[in-house]
């Protein structure tokens, strides 16, 4: 059993997180730490292995820290922060990815594929209006590895806000007489849990920390 706890438990990715953890038979939920519910990180960390930070982008960081001082891995979700200071922490495994949703991660692959072979692109990146950062980090990481990808500047983002929307994303790439678009969406928060999931069990055991991206965790290359 990985005894477990998330940080933001009682926000909207921590709710189906809790759920998640509750629901899988090898892992077990010890502790639900957010300012709503009355308790603090530093109160649930001394019954985990793992914890999952679904919090905001000014505590991330911090939170990740504590979790590390106290011997105990960290998967974080928490977008819009720099995730190149992860790099100073030691005491424990650290594993962050911006987006835990397959379609995403291949979306992500088959935009930096696609980038290689076509003129220019562009991203959009639609959000529901609760979201504090923007860019989004998806979007940030995508037109990270198109640029790593096709030698150029990083394409330009567009963020929308607006209630009704759940995490989507489109890159459109253009060339002569064409477009390409690639398109993910997540219709609801359960699409992040198996990959969560997969992050928890295997954070213990990286052989190197910190680790950006789902993709690690996927793909032999
Ligand atoms: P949310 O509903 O605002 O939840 C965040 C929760 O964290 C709130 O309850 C907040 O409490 C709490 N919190 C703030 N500081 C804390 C601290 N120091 N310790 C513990 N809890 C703390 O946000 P959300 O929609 O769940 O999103 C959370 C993060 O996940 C965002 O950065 C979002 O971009 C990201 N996200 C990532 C993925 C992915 O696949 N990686 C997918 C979706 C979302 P207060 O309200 O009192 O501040």
């Amino acid at each position: 059993m990985i005894a477990v706890g998330v940080a933001g438990a009682a926000g909207r990715m921590g709710i189906a997180a809790c759920a998640a953890i509750d629901a899988a038979d090898d892992l077990e939920l010890r502790g639900r730490a957010d300012p709503a519910l009355g308790v603090s990180l530093e109160q649930i960390l001394g019954d985990c292995d793992v914890v999952v930070d679904f919090t905001v982008p000014d505590a991330a960081l911090a939170n990740a820290q504590a979790c590390v001082a106290a011997g105990v891995h960290v998967v974080i979700g928490t977008t819009g922060f720099d995730l190149a200071a992860l790099g100073q922490l030691s005491g424990a495994n650290v594993f962050a990815a911006p987006n835990f949703a397959i379609g995403a991660v291949l979306m992500m692959r088959f935009a930096a594929q696609a980038a290689a072979h076509m003129a220019a692109a562009e991203i959009v990146e639609f959000h529901h209006d609760g979201k504090l950062d923007a860019p989004s980090g998806t979007a940030a990481r995508t037109a990270e590895l198109m640029a790593q990808a096709s030698g150029r500047l990083a394409p330009p983002i567009h963020s929308v806000r607006l209630p009704g929307l759940v995490a989507h994303q489109e890159v459109i790439l253009g060339d002569v007489g064409q477009t390409l678009t690639i398109r993910h969406d997540s219709i609801a928060r359960e699409s992040f849990m198996p990959g969560v999931l997969l992050a928890v069990r295997r954070v213990g055991t990286l052989e190197r920390s910190p680790v950006v991206g789902l993709e690690a965790l996927l793909f032999d290359d």
